[in-house]
């Protein structure tokens, strides 16, 4: 029997590229997004089930999960994938940005998960792969809210081990780097300083360094580490992907809280 994976955020970057890796490796593939009817790459491949998902509606997550296992009998892999940035000065921020990037990040990281979790609870097996980031491991200024929702997919990750596992359930975290996807455009919420002037000298610097930020242009490499936590067979959690995100997660291991605080704000010269 054919193996079954569930993407989220397929409409583009690493999770469209999943897609296309898992089906290439002879998969079901039931690649979700909010808006299939734009989809025609994926579309146009057989053993892939388009569908409509949107993370923070309820109705849709649970009648993807349904037509997928409907069509392919099981879903052996989840890929909790769709996600944003919301970038700028927390106190810049309204409470509906805040809560929006939580929604979206983490409760709807949530929501896909219990909506697969009796399907693989019954199989006795699978393995559920959270994408969160680099900045799930270190944070950048100016970027409190999207690394407050990578650490707490990290948290959740880590303690949701224990109560699956016995059932049978996997849990893996893929932490990439910088990579060219739509992340750093139509994904990315600035909203900045927001007319304080205070921040703003700083919030223009750290947004320098971000356009400057050397993005990987081998997306390829995030759906190879996604396939490999989802194959490999081990227990192994955490896999950072990408040259700046191994260096990062190092470096941060190397040095105490005081330490890379001053090595990021040199860096970034705020
Ligand atoms: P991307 O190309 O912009 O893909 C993001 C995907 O998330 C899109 O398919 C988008 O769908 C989807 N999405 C957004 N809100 C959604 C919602 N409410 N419901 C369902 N789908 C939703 O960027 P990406 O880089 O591939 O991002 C994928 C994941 O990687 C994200 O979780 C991101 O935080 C993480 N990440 C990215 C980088 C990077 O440098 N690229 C680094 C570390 C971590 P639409 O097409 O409908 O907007």
């Amino acid at each position: 029997m054919k193996n079954t994976v569930l993407i989220t955020g397929a409409s583009s970057g690493f999770g469209k590229v999943a897609a296309k890796l898992f089906h290439n490796k002879g998969w079901n593939v039931i690649a979700t997004m909010r808006s299939p009817e734009k989809e025609t790459e994926l579309s146009a491949l057989s053993d892939i089930l388009l569908s409509k998902l949107d993370v923070t509606d309820a109705q849709t997550i649970q009648h993807a999960v349904t037509a997928g296992i409907e069509k392919f009998g099981r879903i052996d892999v989840l890929v909790n994938n769709a996600g944003y940035g919301a970038l700028g000065a927390l106190e810049a921020s309204t409470e509906e940005e805040a809560r929006k990037q939580f929604d979206v990040n983490f409760f709807g990281l949530i929501a896909v998960t219990k909506a697969v979790l009796p399907a693989m609870r019954k199989q006795r097996s699978g393995t559920i792969i959270n994408v969160s980031s680099v900045g799930g491991r270190i944070t950048f200024p100016f970027s409190s809210l999207y690394h407050a929702t990578k650490f707490a997919v990290e948290g959740l990750t880590e303690s949701m081990q224990y109560e699956l596992n016995p059932l049978g359930i996997n849990l893996k975290i893929v932490e990439p780097g910088g990579y060219k996807t739509e992340f750093a455009g139509r994904s990315m919420a600035l909203f900045g300083a927001n007319g304080l002037a205070d921040y703003q000298p700083a919030f223009d610097k750290f947004a320098a360094m971000l356009d400057a930020w050397p993005m990987s242009e081998n997306i390829g490499e995030v759906a190879d580490i996604i396939y490999e936590a989802a194959t490999d067979g081990t227990e192994k959690l955490r896999y950072p992907v990408g040259h700046d995100a191994v260096q990062l997660v190092q470096t941060r291991q190397q040095m105490d809280d005081v330490e890379f605080k001053k090595m990021m704000t040199a860096q970034t010269d705020i």
